[in-house]
């Protein structure tokens, strides 16, 4: 494959912006990344013309695929050309809003922001001034977003920022515990329970490998914040509008949070998040409460106009019907060629959401044939179930060096464009096939 267009791009961008990219992550590729030139339904061409099925999208929010079906793009048009934007409320905010509260069972107000980040910034803000308490419960390698409350690693008796340029002090006020554990959790609220505002959790880990709730965890988490009146925030940013359909995560699990935050698939391809929940609690942001949270481009006509018809076309089509298909063939398939070729590698992730963790042990092959068939699922019958990642300390105990230095490579020199690292997970939009599912198994069983 020819990159000589990226590479002489890559070499202008690392002499103006720092580490070449506008956001880290992309430049995990070595020795650099391909620049894209344009999107093409399901998959991407770069700067050098290669084609490459697409399995990132944009890192989770395209549903729909690259290409805008029309009344999304008519729409988009449409907000762009009356001016972009006013400084005063519009409709369309309005009619997103209702979209939101109508589909969303725990979601009674919402407020649009511009990212994730700065809806989980917000959320939990705003868990602090509900509560009047101080501390953050997260999950270990759980991402929220590049914000001082959550950018935190260690333990919950030893936190410590996890990036420089965050003070010791603000990381007292979080306590990372490992996802999927109940004794863990209960210690926290042991220790802190009086000072602990909220407990901020993804309701599957998306972004370290995508790893699945146990059995009634979330009923747990529920359960336990409620005793100690600390609110329960869902970090659906990857989750909204893509796990459990219009419903997001928490009506698939059925569990009702006090606050979600959204962002990725809510804006249909524009900058976007939002934080939504109960009124009561919802309305402690100013100008009705006294948490202050502002934007000059919070509820963007063009982003509210992209997301509003994103979801209304997803509403009308049968999109997540699609979508969820494929993913499961693509993690069925992975799994029959992983029990072939690499038994010890675990399948994860549910609806249109997927990967294959480079997992370390795992059973003998002849006894794979109980395990879940389309993606871990954290069952306790599998064959796989003591092997299978619970948290992201095992997931980042699998051989992340060969999924990025080897395999990725083999992927991508095959066609076949999957997220940058073992930890990103990968995502089935609307625009995809049938034959992309095919090649890309091809593409597994060649590479794996
Ligand atoms: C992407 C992501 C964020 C951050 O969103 P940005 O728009 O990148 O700021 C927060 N939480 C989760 C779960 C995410 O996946």
């Amino acid at each position: 494959m020819n990159d000589e267009h990226s590479r002489a791009l890559y070499d202008r961008a690392l002499s103006v912006m720092p580490g070449g990219v506008n956001s880290a992550v992309r430049a995990a590729i070595e020795p650099y990344p391909f620049f894209v030139q344009k999107g093409d339904g399901g998959h991407v061409i770069d700067a050098d013309g290669n084609r490459y099925v697409d399995w990132v999208l944009g890192l989770g929010p395209l549903l729909l695929g690259h290409d805008l079906p029309e009344q999304v793009r008519a729409e988009v048009q449409r907000a762009a050309s009356e001016g972009p934007m006013y400084g005063a409320p519009t409709e369309i905010e309005v009619d997103l809003a209702e979209f939101v509260v109508r589909h969303v069972p725990s979601v009674e107000k919402i407020r649009f922001v511009n990212s994730g980040t700065e809806a989980t910034t917000s959320a939990v803000r705003l868990a602090r001034g509900h509560t009047g308490r101080n501390k953050i419960v997260v999950m270990q390698g759980g991402y929220h977003g590049a914000q001082e409350t959550t950018l935190v690693e260690g333990d919950a008796d030893d936190p410590k920022p996890s990036s420089a340029g965050i003070p010791q002090s603000f990381a007292e006020h979080t306590i990372p515990v490992p996802f999927n554990d109940e004794d863990a959790m209960r210690a926290a609220f042991e220790e802190h329970g009086d000072d602990i505002a909220a407990v901020l959790t993804e309701p599957i880990l998306g972004n370290y490998g995508i790893v699945y709730p146990e059995e009634g965890y979330h009923e747990f988490l529920r359960e336990i914040t409620d005793e100690h009146g600390s609110l329960l925030i869902f970090d659906e940013v990857i989750t909204g509008f893509r796990v459990g359909g219009l419903g997001c995560a928490q009506s698939k699990f059925g569990v009702t949070p006090d606050l979600t935050t959204f962002g990725k698939i809510v804006g249909g391809g524009f900058p976007v998040g939002a934080i939504g929940g109960k009124a009561e609690i919802m309305e402690g942001f100013t100008p009705a409460g006294d948490v202050f949270q502002a934007g000059t481009f919070s509820g963007h006509p063009v982003t509210m106009a992209a997301g509003l018809e994103t979801l209304k076309f997803a509403a009308e089509n049968d999109v997540y019907d699609h979508v969820n298909g494929l993913g499961d063939r693509l993690r069925r398939g992975l799994t029959d060629i992983a029990a072939d070729q690499a038994p010890n590698y675990t399948v994860t992730g549910t609806d249109s959401m997927f990967k294959v963790i480079f997992t370390r042990d795992g059973p003998a092959p002849s006894s794979l044939e109980e395990q879940c068939p389309a993606g871990c699922r954290q069952d306790p019958t599998c064959p796989r179930y003591d092997y299978s990642p619970k948290n992201a300390a095992d997931v980042k105990n699998a051989d992340t060096d060969r999924w990025r230095r080897i395999f990725w490579g083999e992927m991508k020199e095959q066609g076949v464009f999957l997220s940058q690292n073992q930890f990103e997970c990968q995502f089935v939009s609307y625009a995809h096939t049938e034959a992309d599912v095919e090649e890309t198994l091809e593409a597994y069983k060649e590479a794996l």
